[in-house]
């Protein structure tokens, strides 16, 4: 009988591990190369004292297919967790306190976030008529030419810094917003071309109204760790970095091991699955070179997340939400916060809640490199003027992202040609992840899945 495949899975984050998972579901030979101690890449949950803290992810949306397949395949359906209803209602900072977001029509003609002639300009944006743009534009100047600079202001520069610790001046809406670049070719407005895709969905059978937000009993960490004690002993190596790739027929992977030794070993396939800066640092051939250097060039800015806990009669707000964002022009030192201990149960010792709070990105990435108590003081005032948040947090976790997430900023497609050109050069090489296919878990999944497709093909 004829040896089974073999493929090299490098990085055990989210896209790396859905990979390996399927590649073995395949019937392939896996192994999978970590560079650090631990498996799930931006994935980390923190369990302490009674209290659980996500340095990373907090939430997944839970409507791609591929997610919900691993979900039911990893047999984690009876762990998983639906967020509280309550966290439907989410906060935006305005003239220094939070302010719901408006739910219905009627809660947005009535809300002081938008003046009357943003309100105004949701009736007409309806009825622009389709354009055909040939050059990329930013998310900001996209949503100013369709309704307002008020609305960039506190509806997508809040979201922006929720989602990508961005700036929406400088993200693509190509590469970043695809669904609102085909809104506007198919629609002109992009209202309509958003409700037309949420009626498309619903006429597929599928619910045509956001994707529930969910995680597991024991935080996001459970869905990695899952992954890895499904795969066969030992298919993962942790405290191994890849180096080099010669590629060939098989290719030949070059990795320091946890003892820091210089091995190597060759496979059929290999999946990249790695952040930016590390697939720029790999060298391919004999003589050094790294054809994906220029991704260095992808912007990351710094986050910091803090996890803070309180005993409940130290925070004043009900913290009846998913939580709060700010708004650059509102001048806080917070991005946002998360009121995580309503978000899902299990968060915090009983009498006691948890906030996340973030803080640098784009706007202020030097926030970000706070040491914890200058960080802590730094926020202070948002916490006591935004949540009523008195005296010192009882539980603190602080975690420092210094790279945390790749911007899809215009020009993006240089970097994306890039990666297709490798994949073109080397057979059954396949890349993809956070850099190439989205920043969500959920995207990271859907290319894990993908990557698996790819490999699997190549390999039989
Ligand atoms: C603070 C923060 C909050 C977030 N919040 C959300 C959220 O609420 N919801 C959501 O959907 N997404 C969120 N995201 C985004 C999401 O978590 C990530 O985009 C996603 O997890 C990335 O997965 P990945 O597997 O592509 O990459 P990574 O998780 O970065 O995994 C790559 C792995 O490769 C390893 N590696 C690096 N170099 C080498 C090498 N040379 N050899 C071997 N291994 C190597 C790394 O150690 C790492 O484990 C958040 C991200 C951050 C940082």
């Amino acid at each position: 009988m004829s040896q089974p495949a073999t493929v090299a899975v490098i990085g055990a984050g989210i896209t790396g591990l859905t990979a390996a998972f399927r590649l073995h579901q395949r019937g392939l030979q896996v192994k999978v190369f970590e560079r650090s101690t631990r498996v799930g890449g931006a994935i980390r949950t923190i369990r302490e004292d009674g209290w659980l803290a996500e340095a990373g992810p907090s939430s997944l949306m839970f409507g791609a297919p591929e997610l919900k397949q691993l979900v039911r395949d990893l047999g984690l359906e009876p762990r998983l967790l639906t967020a509280n209803p309550a966290a439907k209602k989410r906060f935006i900072v305005c003239g220094g306190k939070f302010v719901p977001v408006p739910m219905s029509p009627g809660a947005f003609l009535a809300t002081p976030l938008f003046g009357a002639r943003t309100k105004l300009s949701i009736f007409t944006e309806l009825l622009t008529r389709p354009r055909v743009r040939t050059a990329d534009l930013s998310l900001a100047e996209l949503v100013r030419s369709h309704f307002s600079q008020t609305l960039v202001d506190y509806a997508v520069d809040p979201l922006i810094a929720g989602i990508y610790a961005g700036d929406p001046e400088k993200l693509s809406v190509r590469h970043a917003f695809p669904s609102l670049w085909e809104a506007e070719r198919s629609h002109g407005s992009l209202l309509r071309g958003m409700l037309a895709a949420a009626k498309a969905k619903k006429a597929r059978g599928e619910s045509s109204g956001p994707a529930p937000l969910v995680s597991f009993a024991g935080g996001l960490q459970t869905l990695p760790d899952t992954i890895v004690a499904q795969l066969p002993p030992g298919a993962v190596a942790l405290n191994t970095a890849v180096e080099t790739i010669i590629p060939g027929r098989p290719h030949r992977i070059v990795w320091q091991d946890a003892a820091g030794q210089r091995q190597s070993g060759e496979f059929d396939t290999i999946v990249l699955a790695l952040p930016a800066s590390a697939l720029a640092q790999l060298t391919f051939g004999t003589l050094g070179e790294r054809p994906l250097a220029s991704l260095d060039a992808i912007h990351h800015p710094p986050v910091s997340s803090l996890f803070l806990g309180y005993r409940r009669e130290q925070v004043a707000h009900p913290l009846d939400g998913f939580g709060g964002l700010a708004p650059g022009i509102e001048h806080r030192d917070v991005l946002g916060i998360l009121f995580s201990s309503t978000l899902f149960p299990g968060r915090a010792p009983e009498g006691h809640v948890g906030l996340t709070v973030f803080a640098g990105g784009m706007r202020q990435p030097e926030h970000a490199r706070l040491a914890t108590p200058q960080l802590l003081e730094r926020i202070g005032r948002d916490l006591r003027e935004l949540v009523g948040a008195s005296g010192a947090p009882v539980f603190v976790k602080h975690s420092f992202w210094p790279k945390a997430i790749p911007q899809y900023q215009l020009g993006y497609e240089s970097h994306l040609e890039t990666m297709t050109r490798l994949e073109q050069a080397h057979r059954g090489l396949f890349l993809g992840g956070q850099v190439r296919d989205g920043i969500s878990v959920p995207d990271c999944v859907k290319a894990g899945h993908r990557l698996a497709q790819a490999a699997g093909v190549a390999a039989s």
